[in-house]
Order: C-alpha cells, then sequence, then structure tokens
C-alpha cells in the first residue's frame, strides 16, 4: 500500500479494487469483533445440557442465515445467495459439532470456549495455505463462528448494517459477507475493508449489490475517524481521505461521468460485436467461479471462452473434487451459458497457482515445472474423474473441453488418449454424456505455437494463451514486478507468433480464439483482430468497452496496421501507433480505458 499525505490532512491510501464505482461520502468506521471468548469449567454433570445449548445455538444460526440466504437470493439472485449455502454447510458440519461436543464432555468446558478451540483448528488450516481463494474461505468459516459465539453469549451482532438513516461509506478491519449481505443498500454507498482481496466472498456479494469496495487497504480503519470525508475509487482501488473542496468536485464530475458511460456501454449489451464491413467477432468471458456466470450476461458475454477449472479444484481443498463434485459445477456452468457454449479448461494447476496437495514436493522453478497438461498425465486418476465429470455435463448443455500447457505431439497423444478411453468407458457403462465434445489445446508455450500444423489434424480449435504466450517467448515471469517493463503484448516476437498460428489454423479449418489478458485490451483487441483473431475471450466487464471499439472499427484498417505492427522494430512503436489508430476510432475515450493490457 502507498500513502502520501497531502494538503489539510489529504491521505491518500491505495488498496485493490474490488468492485467498481465512484463513492464519495462519510465515514461510518466498524469497531472489530467484541465477543471475548473465556474457558469456563462446568460444575461436575452440566456437560449434557451444555451440549444441548451449544445444539440450540447452531439450529439459530442455522435459521438465520437460510433467512439471509433467501434475502440475499431475492435481492441480489442464486449465484450470491450461495455464500451462505456455503456457510450452512460449514454449520452442518458433523465432524464440527461432535469435535465440540466430545471436548466439552472430556474436559467439561463451557460451549464457547470448546466450539472456539475446533473451528481455531479449521481456519488454522486454511490459513496455512498460500491462494488468496483458500483463505477467503477461511473467512467464511470464521464469520459462522463469530454467529454461533453471538447466540451463545447473547451480544448482538456486530453491526446491523440495516438500520441506517444517511449515507455512508463503511470502513472495516474485515467485513463478514453476512455483513455486507445486511447491508443497507440505499445508505451503503461504498465499503472500505482492510483486509480481503478480490476473491472474498464480501467482494462478490459487494460487486453484487453494485457497491462501489476497495479492500487490502491494512490499516484504513484505525486512521479514518466516523465522519471523516472520503472519495473512493472501487476500480483502482483508491481511497482519499479528507479530499479538499476542489478535489471532492472533481471527484463527483468522474462519477457521473462513469455512471454516464456505464449506461452507455450498457445499451450495447445485445448488439453484436461487428466491425463496420460487416466482419463478426465473438466476444466470450472468461471465468474462475461459478458466480461470475451472472457478470457474464451482464456485460453480454456469448459464452464462455475459459472456464479455469482449477478454482474448482482451490475450492474444495484440502479436499479434492470427485467426479460428482465436477459434474454438477460443470453442468451448471453449461446449463447457465445455454444458448451459448462454455469451453471447460482441465486442470491447471501448478506454476503460480501452486497447490501443495497435489504436487509432492516444493519446486524450484515452477512456472517450468509440473504444470497443466504435465500434471494431468502424472495424476491420470484425477484428469479422468474430471474428464468423466465434462462429459457428463455436456449432456445438459453445448460443452468444449480444452487443454492446458500442451508443448508437443507426443504429450497431446497421451492426454486425447484418455479423453478417448474415457469417452468409450462412459459409452460402455451407459452414463448419459456426450461423446461428441469438441476437443481443443492452450496453445501458450512457444514450442506448440510454432507447430501448430502438426497439432491441428489431432484437435477441433486453439485457444491463445497470451499471459503465458508471453511469459516464455519473453522470458518474463508474468508475476515478478522487477521484470513487468519487459511484459509486452505487442512485442513484434509476439505478434509474430500469433500470426503464425492464425494461419496455420486457417490452413488446417481450425477455430482459433485468443483468451489471455490481451483480449481485453482494447488496443491489443484491435491488432489481434487485424491479425485474423475473430473470437475473443476476456474478463466479463471489459466486453462492453471492446465491443463498442469492434463497432467503430474498420476490419481493412485493423489488417493494415497489424501489417504495420509486424513491420515495426519494438513494442513501444507498435503500442503508439496502435493508441492513435485506435484514439481515431473512439475519440472519446480516456487514453487510460484503452489500456494496452491489464
Ligand atoms: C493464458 O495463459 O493466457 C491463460 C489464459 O491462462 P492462465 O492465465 O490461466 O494461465
Ligand atoms: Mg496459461
Amino acid at each position: 500500500m502507498t500513502d502520501a499525505a497531502g494538503p489539510e490532512g489529504r491521505v491518500e491510501l491505495q488498496g485493490i479494487g474490488v468492485s467498481a464505482g465512484i463513492a464519495i461520502g462519510r465515514a461510518l468506521v466498524l469497531e472489530g469483533p467484541n465477543v471475548a471468548i473465556f474457558r469456563l469449567d462446568l460444575p461436575h454433570g452440566e456437560a449434557d445440557r451444555e451440549v444441548a445449548r451449544l445444539q440450540r445455538a447452531v439450529r439459530r444460526a442455522w435459521r438465520q442465515l437460510r433467512h439471509l440466504r433467501d434475502r440475499v437470493r431475492s435481492e441480489a439472485g442464486e449465484a450470491y445467495a450461495r455464500v451462505f449455502e456455503a456457510q450452512i454447510l460449514i454449520l452442518k458440519d458433523r465432524s464440527l459439532h461432535q469435535e465440540t461436543a466430545a471436548l466439552i464432555r472430556r474436559e467439561d468446558v463451557n460451549a464457547e470456549w470448546a466450539f472456539h478451540t475446533v473451528v481455531g483448528r479449521y481456519t488454522q488450516v486454511f490459513s496455512q495455505l498460500g491462494d488468496q481463494a483458500l483463505k477467503d474461505r477461511g473467512t467464511d468459516i470464521e464469520d459462522v463462528e463469530a454467529r454461533v459465539q453471538a447466540i451463545l453469549t447473547g451480544s448482538k451482532r456486530r453491526h446491523d448494517l440495516s438500520e441506517l438513516t444517511e449515507d455512508v461509506i463503511v470502513v472495516s478491519s474485515s467485513l463478514s459477507p453476512s455483513d455486507a449481505a445486511g447491508l443497507n443498500r440505499e445508505h451503503v454507498i461504498g465499503l472500505a475493508i482492510d483486509g480481503g482481496g478480490p476473491t472474498s466472498h464480501t467482494a462478490i456479494i459487494a460487486s453484487a449489490l453494485g457497491i462501489p469496495a476497495v479492500a487490502g487497504l491494512r490499516d484504513a480503519s484505525t486512521r479514518v475517524r466516523t465522519g471523516d470525508i472520503l472519495a473512493l475509487d472501487g476500480a483502482s482501488g483508491l481511497l482519499v481521505l479528507s479530499p479538499p473542496d476542489q478535489e471532492t468536485a472533481a471527484w463527483r464530475e468522474r462519477r457521473t461521468r462513469q455512471a454516464q458511460r456505464e449506461l452507455d456501454l450498457m445499451m450495447l449489451r445485445d448488439q453484436p460485436a461487428v466491425t463496420r464491413e460487416g466482419l463478426r467477432v465473438r466476444l466470450q468471458a472468461n471465468v474462475e467461479l461459478l458466480e461470475e456466470m451472472l457478470a457474464a450476461r451482464r456485460f453480454g458475454a456469448e459464452g464462455v471462452g475459459l472456464y479455469r477449472s482449477e478454482f474448482l479444484y482451490l475450492q474444495e481443498a484440502p479436499g479434492l473434487p470427485g467426479e460428482e463434485a465436477h459434474y454438477r459445477a460443470y453442468r451448471e456452468l453449461a446449463e447457465r451459458a445455454l444458448p451459448h457454449d462454455v469451453v471447460i479448461r482441465t486442470l491447471d494447476l501448478g506454476g503460480e497457482k501452486y497447490f501443495s496437495t497435489i504436487l509432492e514436493r516444493r519446486e524450484t522453478n515452477p512456472v517450468l515445472g509440473l504444470r497443466g497438461i504435465r500434471l494431468c498425465l502424472k495424476r491420470e486418476d484425477l484428469f479422468r474423474s474430471q474428464l468423466r465429470g465434462i462429459l457428463r455435463a455436456a449432456a445438459h448443455g453445448k460443452v468444449r473441453v480444452m487443454f492446458p500447457m500442451v508443448s508437443g505431439l507426443h504429450e497431446l497423444r497421451r492426454a486425447r488418449a484418455v479423453f478417448d478411453d474415457v469417452r468409450r468407458e462412459l459409452l460402455a457403462e451407459r452414463v448419459p454424456c456426450d461423446p461428441e465434445v469438441p476437443l481443443g489445446i492452450m496453445i501458450e508455450v512457444p514450442a506448440a505455437a510454432l507447430i501448430v500444423d502438426r497439432l491441428a489434424p489431432e484437435v477441433d480449435f486453439f485457444s491463445i494463451g497470451t499471459n503465458d504466450l508471453i511469459q516464455y517467448a519473453l522470458a518474463i515471469d508474468r508475476g515478478n514486478e522487477s521484470v513487468s517493463y519487459l511484459y509486452q503484448p505487442l512485442h513484434p516476437a509476439i505478434l509474430g507468433l500469433i500470426r503464425g498460428v492464425v494461419e496455420a489454423a486457417a490452413r488446417a479449418g481450425r477455430r482459433v480464439s485468443v483468451c489471455g489478458e490481451m483480449a481485453a485490451s482494447p488496443v491489443s483487441a484491435v491488432v489481434l483482430i487485424g491479425l485474423g483473431i475473430t473470437e475473443l475471450s476476456m474478463n466479463p466487464a471489459a466486453i462492453p468497452t471492446v465491443k463498442q471499439v469492434i463497432r467503430a472499427l474498420s476490419a481493412a484498417d485493423a489488417r493494415v496496421l497489424a501489417e504495420e505492427a509486424l513491420r515495426l522494430d519494438s513494442a513501444e512503436e507498435v503500442e503508439a501507433l496502435a493508441r492513435i489508430r485506435v484514439a481515431e476510432l473512439v475519440p472519446r475515450e480516456p487514453q487510460a480505458a484503452l489500456g494496452v493490457c491489464p
């Protein structure tokens, strides 16, 4: 976090934007958790009564959660109600009850302390896992505990945010999903949270409810006082304390402009992405969580071009999803995407998406290690149950399957053999499935990009993963800030690789799309269209802007631009040229919104 003090106590805090939108208003600072839990020894013979007290509290918590779930379902939709479904499941967890009851009986201790001890063991496991998404699941468990403890101790829930009477920006060290769901939408105009990240359920709910939110602000709740004036940008993650009057006026103007711009873009939702001469471009969504399907629909995605299935594994951790869990998740995904299709990418763990339970040991150089299809081939058991789940789910929608990180023909053939075998197995067992599911591969390893003509006869489609293709072709760790200036999507070498893939795929009559972040930048998207790409998959929120640019674009001009770009010497030159051309197309667009790559 960076912060900077300015005139008259003005302070800037930089966090992570988790729900877009601008808010300007007075702060309401919520205090931290207030239930102290003590160990009390029970009089002899009281243990059964104490267990019964715990059970009553759990049942009450359960009723409260069901009520919240129903409320969120009617206000925000099924996907968001699932946050509380997850909490209800935690409460129903038998081992949690049995372990707590056993502890009460074994040590003759009070229910509060026993429950706190047992929950603490669970949250510790989650907090030690490296992945943020998993840490966020730990927050759900803490939220469940706070609810049960409040009932046991008879205290009021920490903050009842449904009773506000004036507009506030809520500032808190942490905000639980249930607190977020209980927000009074009329009066809570923004959220500033010390902890959390974009995958937290609180962030998901804030964005579903359309409340601008910034997380990861570290110590905002201790620096801000209730009543302070704040300005918050939920897209960039900036929070300004006590902005001077002039600045506040500028924020207000931005808020008005942004609201107008969003309205304009949303008007495009049901319009096709088609260039001036009628070239149709397909814009699809990259999705990690099922919840994101709401955003995909809202922004007008034509299906899912990349479903990163590893997030299912991360959600189920420390356990592993079995065939049924795969089937259920993909079936829901496929049904929700109809009438469009979804591309389900098989497990791409490893690399920066490290997952300790599957990998046997930490690797010195994980990005070049056992990741993607290599891991699937090593753990064929996991691969097979995932493929079975996908093929079964495919009977309920339009599904394609895609392998990540393929680097050569031999590897592709091995993976394809497993796929064909699973297909035969399901047919022999007469399990309902779609055996005709198209099979594709990611082109994200430079070696694969250079042999597309040899890979093409063995697959139905290709999707270029520019995030990794750039990383491997330019030898730039995509997560390393020190070399991020060299991460250049418009590098002539990258454009040359993409051009080669497009041409080879066209010769073989295979579809090819781009699903890396590059697709989400209007400037890069125009260059990609000029190179012959007509399918782009990106984070859903980027779709309207890219569509707006495509509708103003002449594909012939884009082709001329791409030809020129391929002859230039550096990414800087290509970017400068492409920016000028794109700015001519959408003159009202601020340059910042045309970024080359997020
Ligand atoms: C890519 O590499 O471009 C890609 C889309 O996959 P991921 O970002 O999940 O590695
Ligand atoms: Mg990749």
